[in-house]
């Protein structure tokens, strides 16, 4: 697998593996219990979220790249998956140059096209 792509982050950022585990729950169950973690925006995919919940298996990149009361997450159902996806959003910025985080504004594919928050 590539190296782990850490997104520029101002604030800070959090990889988390399974944390439902962690409460003796199953991902399904916890899904149930707090759908605002898990809205369907946050999954790469609906594949990937149906894979995740089959094999009980849960990889979440959350990060803060501007203020503490912004953030992006992420799901996905093992961590080369989430990584390439984190990756591909970032790709235009990830060749250029000079990828550190300068100039307090998010540069991911969704904030580039969007706007940021
Ligand atoms: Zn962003």
């Amino acid at each position: 697998m590539d190296s782990i792509f850490i997104p520029p982050h101002g604030i800070s950022l959090f990889i988390t593996h399974d944390e439902h585990k962690s409460y003796y729950a199953t991902l399904s169950d916890d899904i149930d219990s707090f759908p605002e973690r898990y809205s369907d925006d946050r999954w790469i995919s609906p594949d990937d979220k149906m894979k995740a919940i089959a094999e009980n298996e849960i990889w979440t990149m959350q990060w803060y790249p501007v203020t503490p009361i912004g953030s992006h997450t992420i799901h996905a159902s093992s961590l080369d998956v989430m990584n390439q996806f984190v990756r591909q959003i970032f790709k235009d910025e990830a060749t250029a140059p000079d990828s550190e985080f300068v100039d307090d504004v998010c540069r991911c594919q969704s904030c580039r096209e969007n706007g940021h928050d």
